[in-house]
C-alpha cells in the first residue's frame, strides 16, 4: 500500500513517525499533509532509508544535491565520494544525473551507499541507451521511456523527475514566443526535439496512466518536471514556462486521485521581483503541491560564484513557501562540480533554507539563532560551533588563531564589544 493511501486510513508508519520527530510536529500534521498532498516523503517501497526525509508545507526546507557522471568525466568512485561529503554537509536527498558509463551500476552504488532519498531523471539513461544504438535522440523509443521507469523503480529509485509538461501545446507556445536561450533543462531539450522531429505527443504525458500506475506500485513520488524552466533572466516568467506549470497542476490532481506523490519542480534563472509571484502562482496552479526549486539564480552574470546567486533566489523562494532547493555549486556553467563544489553548493543552500524557515517559522529554526547569538556573546567557541550550520568550517578557521585569542578573534581584538557589558 502507497503513503497516500495509508496515510488515509490513518496508519502511523516508522517513516512517518521519524520525519515528525525530527520536524517537531504531532504524526498528525505529517498525516494530514500526505493526505491532502502538501506533504512528501519520498521513498521506494523496496528501499529502507536511514533517514526518511518529508518534503512540503509547514516542515523545514529541504536541500538536495545532483550528482552524476557525464560522457567527458565518468568515476563512480568520485560521484560515491561527492554523495558522502553531500550528506555529510546536510544534503536531505541526493540526484543522481549520470549521463557517462554504466548507469546501472553507478545507481545500484549510490542506492546501495546513500541513507537518504535517491531521485534521477529517467528520460537521460533513456536518451543515453538510444544514443549508444547509434540513433538520434529523435529516435527514443516509448517503450525504451517506460522500460527505464521501471527498471530504476525496481532498482529502489526514491523519486523520478519526469517532463510530461512538455507537450504539443506546450512546444508550440514555444514556437510562438521564442525565448532568448531557447530550452535549458536537458529533460526538456530531448522531449521538445521528440516531439518536433515526431510529431507526436510527450509519451510521458500521453501515457501519464502508465507512468502512475508504475509510480503507484513502487510508491515512487513524482517530481513533475519543469521542461521550459526559464535558463537565464529574460526568460523567466515567459509563456513557454507558465503554460507548462498549468498543465503540472492538472497531473498533480491525477495523480493525486491514484495515490501517487507529487512534487512540482521550479526555476531556474529569475530576477529578484519576479520569484514571490512566481512561487505563489506554482503553489496556486499546483494545488499546493510541495514545491522543487532549482535555485532561482537571480544574475545570470556570476559564474564561479553561482551557490551565491541561487542561495539569494533559494532564500527567497522559500521564504514565499518553496519546501525544497535544489542547491547549485560554484561550478555550474562552467564543468562538473568536484567534492568541494558539492560541499560548498550544499552549505548555501542549507543557510537559504534555514533564512526562510527563520521567516516562516518553522519549529527550532528561531531557537537555533538565539543559542548561537547567546553563546557569541558569552565568547563560548565549543557552544557556537555546536550550534552552527558548518561546525567543520567553525573548527577551522578557529585553529588558524594564536592560544592568546582564545577569548576573542583576531577582527577587533582587545577592543572586541562581546566582552562589554553595556
Ligand atoms: S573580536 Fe570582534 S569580531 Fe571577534 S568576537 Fe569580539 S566583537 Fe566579534
Amino acid at each position: 500500500m502507497g503513503l497516500i493511501d495509508s496515510a488515509k486510513k490513518n496508519i502511523l508508519t516508522k517513516e512517518i513517525s521519524e520525519v515528525a520527530d525530527y520536524e517537531k510536529v504531532s504524526e498528525d500534521t505529517i498525516i494530514r499533509g500526505i493526505k491532502d498532498g502538501t506533504v512528501v516523503i519520498p521513498k521506494n517501497i523496496k528501499r529502507t532509508l536511514k533517514r526518511a526525509v518529508a518534503v512540503g508545507q509547514g516542515l523545514k526546507t529541504k536541500v538536495n544535491a545532483n550528482l552524476g557522471t557525464s560522457p567527458d568525466h565518468i568515476s563512480i568512485e568520485e560521484e560515491i565520494e561527492k554523495m558522502k561529503i553531500a550528506v555529510e554537509a546536510g544534503a536531505d536527498a541526493i540526484m543522481d544525473l549520470s549521463t557517462g558509463g554504466n548507469l546501472i551500476e553507478i545507481r545500484k552504488e549510490i542506492l546501495a551507499q546513500c541513507p537518504v532519498c535517491v531521485g534521477t531523471v529517467p528520460v537521460y539513461q533513456a536518451a543515453c541507451q538510444t544514443v549508444k544504438q547509434k540513433k538520434k535522440i529523435s529516435q527514443m523509443d516509448p517503450e525504451l521511456m517506460f522500460d527505464v521507469i521501471e527498471e530504476q523503480a525496481e532498482q529502489g529509485v526514491d523519486f523520478m523527475t519526469i517532463h510530461c509538461g512538455v507537450n504539443r501545446e506546450t512546444v508550440e507556445v514555444l514556437k510562438r514566443q521564442p525565448r532568448h536561450i531557447g530550452v535549458v533543462s536537458r529533460g526538456g531539450s530531448f522531449l521538445v526535439k521528440w516531439i518536433n522531429a515526431n510529431n507526436k505527443e510527450n509519451p510521458y504525458y500521453e501515457q501519464y496512466d502508465r507512468l502512475l500506475k508504475i509510480a503507484k506500485k513502487y510508491d515512487i513520488t513524482l517530481s513533475l518536471g519543469d521542461g521550459f524552466r526559464p535558463g537565464c533572466s529574460f526568460d523567466a516568467s515567459d509563456g513557454p514556462q507558465l503554460s507548462e506549470l498549468s498543465i503540472l497542476g492538472d497531473l498533480v490532481l491525477r495523480a493525486r486521485k491514484e495515490g501517487v506523490q507529487t512534487m512540482i519542480e521550479g526555476p531556474g534563472h529569475m530576477p529578484l521581483d519576479q520569484i514571490q509571484a512566481n512561487v505563489l502562482l506554482a503553489k496556486r496552479l499546483g494545488h499546493n503541491a510541495p514545491l522543487y526549486f532549482l535555485g532561482p539564480l537571480v544574475t545570470d552574470i556570476a559564474p564561479g560564484y553561482d551557490h551565491i546567486t541561487s542561495a539569494i533566489g533559494g532564500a527567497l523562494a522559500a521564504s514565499y513557501g518553496v519546501d525544497f532547493i535544489c542547491y547549485v555549486t560554484p561550478a555550474e556553467h562552467l564543468r562538473l562540480p568536484n567534492a568541494q563544489d558539492v560541499r560548498d553548493g550544499v552549505i548555501a543552500a542549507r543557510i537559504a533554507g534555514h533564512s526562510a524557515d527563520i521567516v516562516k517559522n518553522v519549529a527550532g529554526a528561531r531557537q537555533q539563532d538565539f543559542e548561537i547569538s547567546k553563546w557569541r556573546k558569552e565568547r563560548n567557541w565549543d557552544k557556537q560551533r555546536e550550534f552552527s550550520i558548518d561546525p567543520i568550517k567553525f573548527e577551522k578557521e578557529r585553529a588558524k588563531l594564536l592560544p592568546k585569542h582564545n577569548d576573542v578573534c583576531t577582527m577587533c581584538g582587545e577592543f572586541c564589544s562581546m566582552k562589554e557589558e553595556l
